[in-house]
């Protein structure tokens, strides 16, 4: 994987390592070079973030919760109030729904790995700007290339329309394959809005029906 100089910066800086540039324009390369994240690394990265003003009013940033190896990277929006104090995604009423759809395919949170669109909370739970979104996305990417998934699944309209670069709503997303970096990807709904709308419940069965077929068609 080739990584561009401007990327490799940006996590150094994220890593608080200042990059020193020489003068002479004529050499933009800099002196330090350093290897893109490992697991860990990453998860300093995430922990020390200062990208966005969330920052300022976190309790805990999320990384994400599950097996760095996961065949699943489930993708949801971003922490609210619990998850922040926690520092885990996925953990109130719409997390134990999450859970129970997962069981239903035969994963569950220690099989697949969960993660969120943004790391820290948005203040009243407000949708994500997208300049927040852009500000972690680097994040995201990272941890899709290190779990390297078979499958993404990503839960409701905030993580499908950025993921998928679209602005469809999630009705008209879900049902159908797409594909990630070569990755298979599934839309399907978020659960706090199956916990207001369970008749939906039956759809994202047949939504996680076609993740897992896909999953095991799939040929990394
Ligand atoms: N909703 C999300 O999308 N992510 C969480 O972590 C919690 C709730």
């Amino acid at each position: 994987m080739i990584y561009p100089e401007q990327q490799r910066r940006a996590y150094l800086q994220a890593m608080g390592i200042d990059v020193w540039v020489p003068r002479d324009a004529a050499d933009p390369e800099p002196v330090v070079q350093a290897d893109p994240p490992d697991w860990d690394e990453l998860r300093a990265c995430v922990a020390g973030c200062t990208r966005c003003e969330l920052a300022e009013t976190r309790t805990n940033t999320v990384f994400g919760v599950g097996s760095p190896d996961a065949d699943w990277l489930i993708i949801g929006e971003a922490p609210g109030a619990e998850e922040d104090r926690r520092g885990e995604p996925f953990v109130g009423r719409a997390g134990k729904l999450l859970d129970e759809m997962l069981r239903a395919v035969g994963q569950g949170r220690d099989t697949v790995f969960i993660a969120n669109i943004l790391k820290c909370r948005p203040p009243n739970n407000r949708d994500p700007k997208p300049a927040e979104a852009a500000a972690c996305r680097e994040y995201l990417q990272r941890q899709i290339e290190l779990v390297a998934p078979r499958l993404i699944l990503a839960v409701g309209r905030i993580a499908a329309q950025n993921l998928l670069g679209s602005d469809e709503p999630v009705g008209r997303m879900r049902g159908r394959a797409h594909e990630l970096d070569g990755i298979p990807l599934v839309v399907t709904y978020h659960p706090a809005y199956l916990l207001r709308s369970p008749s939906q419940k039956r759809k994202v069965w047949s939504d996680l029906c076609l993740a897992a077929r896909l999953e095991s068609e799939y040929r990394a």
